[in-house]
């Protein structure tokens, strides 16, 4: 087995598309899912003559992101171009960063298996995406034509790159899962692997236990999501074990992941920087950040998933099962928050949304933007509970109603009747019905029987339509019945 010999050895390149409204170097709009190439102008087709002009906001995300990861944000820093020929890049050259990124030197910490790993990042640098490629009649090999659309060309890009610091697939999967929910906090990035606004590369090679060398590195590209990234890691770290085992020598390369077949494919022999061609872009000048706005960027932070996770524990004394669920996206964190604030019982509003309301969503906490169910709606639910207007039942019920109409539960409570009976006048009379038409249940009970008391609450909850007190019912009964 290769994992007791040799040491896994990942580092990540990650892509992410930053949410400002218009592109890297000209004002076309960055919109996702626009009919091709209606978002595009002289600037973002490569014609020639024109000249960019660096988007603001897309300096702030990036220095946003840097802060939050502890980067240095340098004190100049300078675009650079980047050649090589593909068809979805009118320019043939890719404006990006090269030896004087924005960023650099900073750290990630990463919660794997309860333990917290320092991991860090190497850099972090602004570019602008390319177009995108459609393959008429489906893969390269077999199309007939390929149709090129440049809405996407000049779409801001942020490039973060992770140290070789990552030990297994598991952990690379785990520092992705991080990364990506501290961009979704910061709002730079929507996250959305589906639709490509976050890429992954990684860069993994083996070396024997001990070593300090690293290995021969294989570059893996093309995936799409955290489930591909784990498995096209496991896939490689095999491969390369196994080849190692048999005394190869890896080549340096880069590999394609095909999730269908389940494997890693050669895709090109590994370029290297040189053979880009990288220099400085002619067409701007160096960038030099005022420390004073780096400042009011960095002051504006909000707190992220970890701090807020430590502080949902502390505050609300929630397990950290509950605080990490709670906090694993900014958007439900924030939903909880103001459910608590309505109504101050958080562990109750913990579960409700841990179990109920995720259970609406799928599962998935970003699909809340399209939930019909207001903070301030579930907090009057649980406050109705808790106050013993509705039984713990019920609210379930009145649940399911408030997904289906929006409607605020009080409203819901009041037109369907569904006010808990706690009158003890008015369940005297059914839990006497009960009693009468249950003498076996009665017999069994007085015989020191306990689950026949479960069962004669339950009739009464069926015949009060679930409305009954659980409590008075029960004390009621036992009133009842004294033991004898
Ligand atoms: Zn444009």
């Amino acid at each position: 087995m290769s994992d007791a010999r040799y040491e896994t050895v990942i580092g990540l390149e990650v892509h992410a598309q930053l949410l400002t409204r218009s592109k890297m170097f000209c004002g076309c709009a960055a919109t996702f899912g626009v009919a091709p190439n209606h978002q595009t102008c002289p600037v973002c087709q490569g014609m020639p003559g024109v000249l960019p002009v660096i988007n603001r906001r897309a300096i702030e995300f990036g220095i946003r992101t840097a802060r939050a990861l502890h980067c240095r944000v340098n004190a100049e820093c300078r675009f650079a171009r980047k050649h090589y020929f593909y068809p979805d890049m009118p320019k043939n050259y890719q404006i990006s960063q090269y030896e004087e990124p924005l960023a650099e030197d900073g750290r990630l910490e990463v919660e794997i298996e309860g333990r917290l790993h320092r991991v860090g990042i190497q850099r972090l640098h602004l570019e602008e995406d390319v177009g995108k490629l459609t393959h008429e009649g489906g893969v390269f090999e077999s199309a007939v034509a390929s149709l090129v659309d440049f809405n996407r060309a000049g779409v801001p890009l942020m490039e973060i790159v992770s140290r070789p610091d990552l030990r297994s697939p598991a952990e690379a999967s785990e520092y992705l899962r991080t990364l990506r929910a501290v961009l979704r906090y910061l709002g730079v990035c929507d996250g959305n692997m589906e639709e490509g606004s976050l890429r992954c590369d990684a860069n993994v090679s083996l070396r024997p236990r001990g070593a300090s060398e690293l290995g021969t590195k294989v570059e893996i590209k093309n995936m799409n999501s955290f489930r591909h990234v784990r498995a096209a890691l496991e896939y490689e770290v095999e491969r390369q074990g196994r080849a190692l085992d048999r005394g190869e020598r890896l080549v340096q390369e880069t590999r394609l992941w095909n999730p269908d077949k389940g494997q890693t494919l050669p895709m090109r022999s590994k370029e290297f920087a040189h053979d880009y061609r990288y220099f400085p872009e002619p067409d701007l000048v160096p960038l030099r950040p005022a420390p004073a706005w780096v400042a009011e960027i960095e002051d504006g932070l909000p707190e992220l998933p970890r701090a807020r996770r430590i502080r949902f524990t502390e505050q609300y004394g929630l397990p950290p099962y509950d605080a990490d669920l709670l906090t694993a996206d900014r958007g439900l964190a924030d939903y909880y928050e103001e459910a608590v604030r309505l109504h101050p019982s958080p562990k109750a509003l913990a579960n409700w949304i841990g179990s109920e309301l995720l259970r609406l969503l799928h599962g998935d906490p970003e699909a809340l933007v399209m939930c019909v169910i207001r903070p301030a709606h579930l907090a009057r639910l649980v406050a109705l509970v808790d106050d013993g207007t509705i039984s713990g039942k019920i609210a379930k019920d009145v649940f399911e109603r408030m997904a289906r109409s929006g409607e605020d539960p009080d409203t819901i409570v009041r037109r369907e009747g569904l006010t808990q009976v706690a009158d003890e006048g008015a369940l005297q009379a059914v839990v006497d019905g009960v009693i009468a038409a249950n003498p076996a249940a009665v017999a069994d009970f007085r015989k020191g029987k306990k689950q026949s008391l479960a069962f004669l609450v339950g009739q009464v909850m069926k015949a009060t339509g679930g409305k009954a007190s659980p409590q008075v019912v029960n004390r009621l009964l036992a009133e009842r019945l004294p033991p004898t």
